[in-house]
């Protein structure tokens, strides 16, 4: 029988009755893990709330808990799932993304040189820039497209951490893990890709050799704009995983019971809710890139997509829902498509059941690198054809 790791003891811990028995990785999704609770044979597992542990007479811990800082059962199902999702050896869950990047960064030593790509997340890039303005990290970027430019940075001066994300944020340029990760390691460091978009559905970094997967779990893991949630999966238990996870319990960024519940009931429509929302990206990327007003869609599954290559050998099953429009009239028009959207919520974030619409250089504010003609559409489960009509009518004739 599987057993979980208990990360306060080391210990084996509960069960995992269903993982050795069920071949497909969806199966195990869908079932939440599906362990039975007892005594009534629960289908769907109670939310543990307990911040601390019983300790017995001989001063031992039997539950094999001592607090929940450390270790709080509430976290086993969906770390578990998370783990198996993305192939890894042991998987963290945190407060949110950010927190995630968070335990990863402090985990480094002072001045460890992190190199980082010109298009990421834009709030990580400027906490990377504010880290490296104090003195807390090296930075440099490389261009997310081009592996000759991640070859040239690494060769450039010793480098703790490649950080990699794709498709990365807002424009969805790829990078080639597989050969990022080969030319990290050959130069002595670890790489990390932010793999929120892609999803362990569509992209495995850890197969491609990377060595942690970093998931904002709000966007699509949890799929329902009503958790805020990060998580880390490691290919192995390095030296720098145990900081991060040192990290998690000392800088007590940790995920409360109940989002770690709801994130592993959102993880359970997981393929499904992802396979749904690649087919309408790819329909809507189509049908948009034909539009007069529109003057280019960002899309890694358009052909015409500079690394559409590396999507189709890097991605499978689909490339995304994440795709952004640029406005052949300029940003007034942007922002005028999206004050005119009625199906598509004007919000931020992605990868909710809903779609969403976002004029992205706003939300980013002073500094964005973003082009201020583009929308970011993060495309939901919705018929395609009710989309593809809100979209052209909010685009005019
Ligand atoms: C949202 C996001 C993050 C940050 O995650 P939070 O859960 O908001 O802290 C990091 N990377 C990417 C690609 C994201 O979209």
């Amino acid at each position: 029988m599987a057993v979980l790791p208990n990360p306060s003891t080391g210990q084996a811990d509960a069960p995992a009755t269903l993982g050795n028995r069920m071949s497909s990785l969806e199966t195990l999704t869908v079932h939440g893990l599906g362990r039975v609770a007892e005594p009534y044979r629960d289908i769907v597992p109670p939310i543990h709330l307990a911040s601390t542990f019983e300790r017995a007479a001989d001063g031992s811990y039997p539950g094999g808990r001592v607090y929940a800082r450390d270790a709080s059962p509430a976290y086993i199902e969906a770390e578990e799932v998370l783990r198996q999702l993305d192939g890894g050896t042991q998987a963290l869950l945190f407060a949110s993304g950010h927190a995630a990047a968070s335990a990863v960064l402090q985990a480094l030593e002072p001045g460890d040189r992190v190199l980082a790509p010109q298009s990421m997340y834009w709030a990580l890039r400027k906490w990377l820039l504010d880290l490296a303005e104090h003195g807390r990290i090296q930075l440099a970027f490389y261009d997310n497209a081009d592996i000759a430019d991640v070859e040239r940075q690494l060769a450039a001066a010793p480098t703790r951490l490649l950080w990699v994300e794709t498709p990365a944020n807002p424009t969805w340029e790829l990078t080639d893990i597989r050969a990022a990760a080969a030319l990290a390691r050959q130069h002595g460091a670890m790489t990390l890709v932010d793999s929120t978009v892609a999803t362990p559905v569509l992209c495995q970094p850890l197969a491609l050799g990377a060595d942690i997967a970093l998931h904002s779990a709000t966007k699509y893991l949890n799929g329902h704009s009503d958790v805020v949630a990060g998580a880390l999966v490691t290919r192995e238990d390095s030296p720098l995983w145990q900081r991060i996870r040192v990290m998690r319990n000392l800088g007590g960024a940790i995920l409360g019971p109940f989002e770690a519940w709801l994130l592993l009931r959102g993880m359970r429509t997981l393929h499904l809710r992802v396979r749904a929302a690649c087919a309408n990206a790819l329909q809507l990327a189509t049908e948009l890139a034909q539009h007069p007003a529109i003057a280019q869609v960002l899309y890694p599954g358009l052909p015409s997509h500079p690394q559409h290559a590396t999507a189709v050998a890097q991605m499978n099953g689909g490339f995304g829902g994440m795709l952004s429009i640029r406005l052949r009239d300029g940003e007034a028009r942007a922002r005028d498509v999206a004050a005119r959207v009625q199906v598509f919520k004007r919000a931020t974030s992605l990868g909710s059941v809903e779609s969403l619409i976002e004029h992205r250089a706003s939300v980013e504010g002073p500094g964005s690198r973003c082009p201020t003609d583009l929308l970011r559409l993060s495309v939901g489960i919705e018929p395609v054809a009710d989309l593809l009509a809100d979209l052209t009518q909010a685009l005019g004739d």
